[in-house]
């Protein structure tokens, strides 16, 4: 693409709907002083228009809650327009939303830079990352510039016509109770216009970052569509750098101990990348994948780098082109979680209690139950390619050997192990398995590939494990197929946000999704890129009831179905509106499979199955 920048005087003409006011108020030490200069550069022209600096300064002293006066759009003359969708009721309250608009002609990007969905998202998020660069050091002023994942954003959007809008937090500057109106005309007068101006506008920006970035996110989008066709469920470049420099620091590890990712021979595969051109790496191909090695050789590394290949990350991060299907599930073991009529009778059956295990409810789910029913949500929801790391797995439901089969009879234990339905998973119903399995050697029968990591270098040893597996153990399979799954249907009248009257939606850190009344457990929901993206499960949720979409009928994931249609990547648009709709806030938009997650842990929620009373079986 071109990152020429149009000239100034090429562009189309300036909105009539701004006002052209040369009156200028204060003189030179007045509101004027932050009014920029003509972009030709020669004469310095008005400040920004008389209404809003006016305005604010004229509330200076006044009641704090005389803000909320001000809510609407201001124009800006040849700035953007500054809209106060929603102030702060006191000076202690959440900040105040506000929203900036640079039209197009004034934001100037080439066409090609907002062409496609992804070059939108992608142009989006460089942009907001710029602006948290800007306002560094202003505190009434809060960007979410988002982490290392490119994600679709309420902070920042840009349209199908190349005008940007930033939403951000801004604390509404008082003195105790009182408004300080000057430094609110600094701050929505001077400071965004200029903002807006550094970090919005394509002309201050760098063009060679600018096509860098998109040309990166758009390669990751193109990577991860081209996969289905390829037969792969992820694709790992070589020279990808995939460990972290820290548990809590998401950037790449440095120094001279990280060794680059290099792929086996019998698993390198060559895809052709719009931007890259030709590009190899490892290709993870569908079926059943065991990756072993010895403890610290990597392996949970490499998983983990599959887990986030459903995201596009930014330029440097190492991962760019480390890419895995968008339909991707990372299972846990849970115990703790709530499990709401889930069928999980392939994998637990006969429980001491009695309870019927094709219809399974528990307020506290044990490590191999909620893992199970983790399993079979997934699949529910949609999955084609499930996660599992030995780490964190429940190892009675990941295997029983022979050993142990001999002393404990069949009728006395309630687990059928993964082993035993993970090939039929892929056969029958088309999901494919990654596995990190160092400690125990009965899925080498299993499994279609087998990748050793040895200080952190893989190689294919597919051939030596099927010799390995060749010599009998004595154990016998316990289950020759995975059913499927039962589809269920929430009960939208046990999901309920309000909390006396009014909707409580909020996320606590990555962990935590306060849904009305509700605290929804989400540490186990590995893939949340950020505690933003929790917000935007909160609100996705919201917005199924809002809608109508969950209606005691449409199953779980026909709802999901019908959320994606006009929230997320396939929505044609940002995706960002109908959730903006539920409520103005910063959030980053979720995968079906994340709202599906924190549905699944809602306590209190109901589902309803074909069958039962009142229902039409479906
Ligand atoms: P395993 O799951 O095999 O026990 P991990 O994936 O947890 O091993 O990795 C062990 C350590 O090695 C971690 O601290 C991780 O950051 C580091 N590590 C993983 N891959 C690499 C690599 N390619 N280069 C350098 N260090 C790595
Ligand atoms: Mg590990």
């Amino acid at each position: 693409m071109s990152t020429r920048a149009p000239a100034r005087d090429e562009q189309p003409g300036k909105d009539p709907h701004v006002q052209r006011s040369t009156h200028r108020r204060g003189g030179p030490g007045g509101p004027g002083r932050g009014g920029h200069r003509d972009r030709a550069g020669e004469q310095p022209r008005r400040g920004p228009r008389r209404g809003f600096a006016e305005e604010l300064a004229s509330l200076d002293g006044a009641q704090y809650g005389r803000y909320k006066g001000l809510t609407g759009v201001w124009e800006l003359p040849e700035g953007p327009a500054v809209e106060l969708v929603r102030a702060q009721s006191d000076p202690y309250a959440p900040p105040a939303r506000v929203a900036l608009r640079v039209p197009a002609e004034l934001a100037g990007f080439p066409e090609e830079a907002y062409a496609t969905p992804v070059r939108r998202r992608a142009l989006a998020a460089f942009l907001v990352r710029r602006v948290a660069a800007a306002v560094k050091g202003e505190r009434a002023v809060r960007v979410d510039a988002g982490g290392q994942e490119v994600l679709a954003r309420s902070s920042c959007e840009v349209t199908t016509e190349g005008a940007v809008v930033l939403r951000l937090g801004v604390a509404l500057p008082g003195r105790g109770r009182r408004i300080d109106g000057y430094e609110a005309r600094r701050l929505f007068c001077e400071l965004l216009p200029r903002v807006a101006r550094r970090a919005l506008e394509y002309e201050a920006l760098d063009a060679g970052k600018v096509r860098t970035f998109l040309e990166t996110v758009e390669d990751s989008d193109a990577l991860r569509r081209l996969l289905p066709e390829r037969g792969l469920v992820a694709f790992v470049a070589d020279g990808a750098v995939l460990p972290r420099r820290s548990g809590v620091d998401d950037r790449p590890a440095q120094g001279s101990g990280v060794v680059p990712f290099s792929s086996p021979d019998g698993l390198r595969v060559s895809v052709e990348l719009p931007n890259a051109g030709e590009v190899t790496g490892m290709g993870v191909p569908e079926g059943v994948t065991l990756v072993v090695g010895g403890g610290f050789h990597g392996k949970s590394t490499l998983l983990r780098g599959l887990e986030t290949g459903i995201w596009d990350h930014v330029p440097g991060d190492g991962r760019e082109l480390v890419v895995s299907r968008a339909e991707t599930v990372k299972l846990r073991a849970e115990d703790g979680r709530r499990v709401e009529r889930v069928d999980v009778h392939a994998f637990v059956d006969r429980l001491p209690d009695g309870s019927d295990t094709s219809d399974f409810s528990t307020e506290n789910a044990s490590g191999s139950t909620s893992q199970a029913a983790s399993l079979c949500e997934a699949v529910e929801a949609g999955a084609k390619v499930l996660l599992i790391d030995e780490d964190t797995a429940a190892t009675n439901l990941m295997i029983r050997d022979a050993r142990m089969q001999a002393l404990v009879a069949k009728d006395r234990e309630p687990l059928t192990p993964l082993v035993d339905t993970v090939r039929s998973l892929h056969r029958d119903h088309g999901v494919s398995t990654v596995l990190v399995m160092g400690g125990s050697g009965d899925y080498l029968e299993v499994a279609d590939r087998v990748l050793m990591l040895d200080a952190y270098q893989p190689s294919d040893v597919t051939e030596r494990a099927r010799q390995v597996a060749a010599a009998p153990t004595g154990r016998h399979a316990e289950a020759d197929s995975f059913p499927g799954v039962v589809h269920r249907s929430p009960d939208p009248r046990s999901l309920d946000a309000t909390v006396r009257g009014k909707s409580r939606i909020k996320a606590r850190g990555e962990d935590v999704l306060t849904f009305g009344d509700h605290e929804v457990d989400l540490r186990a929901v590995e893939q949340l890129a950020d505690p933003r993206q929790v917000t935007g499960v909160g609100l996705a949720l919201e917005l199924l009831v809002r809608r109508g979409w969950l209606d005691g009928d449409r199953t779980l994931s026909e709802a999901l179905d019908r959320l994606a249609e006009e929230v997320g990547p396939d929505a044609g648009d940002s995706g960002l509106g109908p959730l903006l709709g539920v409520r103005d806030e910063d959030f980053a938009v979720p995968r079906r499979f994340e709202t599906a997650a924190a549905l699944n842990r809602v306590r209190g929620l109901r589902m309803l199955r074909p069958g039962d009373a009142g229902r039409t079986a479906r």
